[in-house]
């Protein structure tokens, strides 16, 4: 696994799922921003190789592709998780995962979580500004909306690590869709994040970029492009059935693991909430049926003027 070079003692992982940023904290010590996927190899196996030790890791928020090597980094070299308090609440529960993915049934919940729960050593309060580690100064930043409580860290190489708030320009031209939690909230935090003055904004998934501002446009207009395409295909009244229909013919979409599948329906629906949010449709139940409606002229949404305070 290469290990990449941004700026001072501010490094990444390059591993197959995911930029995993660290820090050099100095004397063989080393933070760590997230903890990767089972997917993303041995990372334990690689500090080793390398002589050093992940005093703590720093989570943006409790995702799975994010916080799978925790406990393998907490049994092997002791070290301490910090994780924003609402996520780290649902890490330790079978329900507390289950409120997280919603309406996911169960027993979905329990065969992927099984001997995933943990506690955090340290919990992010929702207004909190700056963690420090080793006497390295972490800033924080809030951003939620991709998931309930998700944060954002700047090392004190002024260096961004924005989690999932961006992808990198390669996955949104091959991303069909991509998960978010709640639009609205969403993109206030990727304008929020995109006003940071720093030298450069690593993406989960995936890489390193200087221009903040350009790679929020690109994600802002990923998810109106998005949005968009729901309401063109709302071409009449239709249930949340046949939305999903249209959209999962419509982008392609396939099925794969009930969890995956579930996980899918989950991102539209958060798509159809924006446009409740928005008044892109009305809503009305119909004998237990809700039926979404496009207000008239709903499709006229001038994404560059969305744009234009970037
Ligand atoms: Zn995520």
């Amino acid at each position: 696994m290469e290990r990449i070079h941004i700026k001072g003692d501010t490094w990444y992982l390059d591993a197959p799922r995911a930029s995993i940023p660290f820090y050099k904290l100095g004397d063989g010590e080393v933070v760590l921003l997230d903890s990767g996927s089972e997917e993303d190899g041995d990372i334990v196996g690689h500090f080793r190789e390398h002589g050093e030790r992940v005093a703590a890791v720093l989570n943006t928020h409790g995702h799975l592709d994010h916080v799978h090597n925790n406990v393998p980094l907490r049994e092997a070299f002791g070290a301490e998780i910090h994780m924003p308090k609402l996520e780290a609440a649902m890490q330790e529960s079978l329900l507390g995962l289950k409120a997280e993915y919603n309406p996911i049934n169960y027993r979905i919940i329990q065969q992927v979580f099984a001997h995933s729960l943990f506690s955090a050593d340290h919990l992010i309060g929702v207004d909190q500004e700056a963690v420090t580690v080793g006497g390295a100064v972490f800033r924080i930043i809030q951003t939620p909306g991709h998931s309930v409580s998700h944060v954002s860290f700047v090392t004190p190489d002024n260096v961004c690590y924005a989690g999932d708030v961006f992808s990198s320009p390669d996955l949104l031209s091959k991303a069909r869709i991509l998960y978010t939690f709640c639009y609205a909230e969403d993109l206030k935090s990727k304008k929020k994040l995109a006003r940071e003055s720093c030298d450069c904004f690593i993406t989960a998934h995936r890489g390193a970029f200087a221009d903040g501002r350009e790679l929020a446009r690109e994600n802002i207009r990923y998810l109106y492009e998005r949005v968009e395409l729901m309401l063109k295909y709302l071409d009449r009244p239709m249930s949340r059935e046949e939305i999903y229909r249209a959209l999962f013919i419509g982008l392609g979409l396939h099925g794969g693991s009930p969890w995956k599948e579930s996980n899918t329906l989950n991102m539209l629906g958060a798509l159809i909430e924006f446009l409740q949010t928005t008044r892109r449709v009305t809503t009305e139940c119909r004998d237990g049926v809700f039926i979404y409606t496009k207000v008239p002229g709903a499709e006229a949404w001038d994404i560059e003027s969305e744009l234009s305070d970037l």
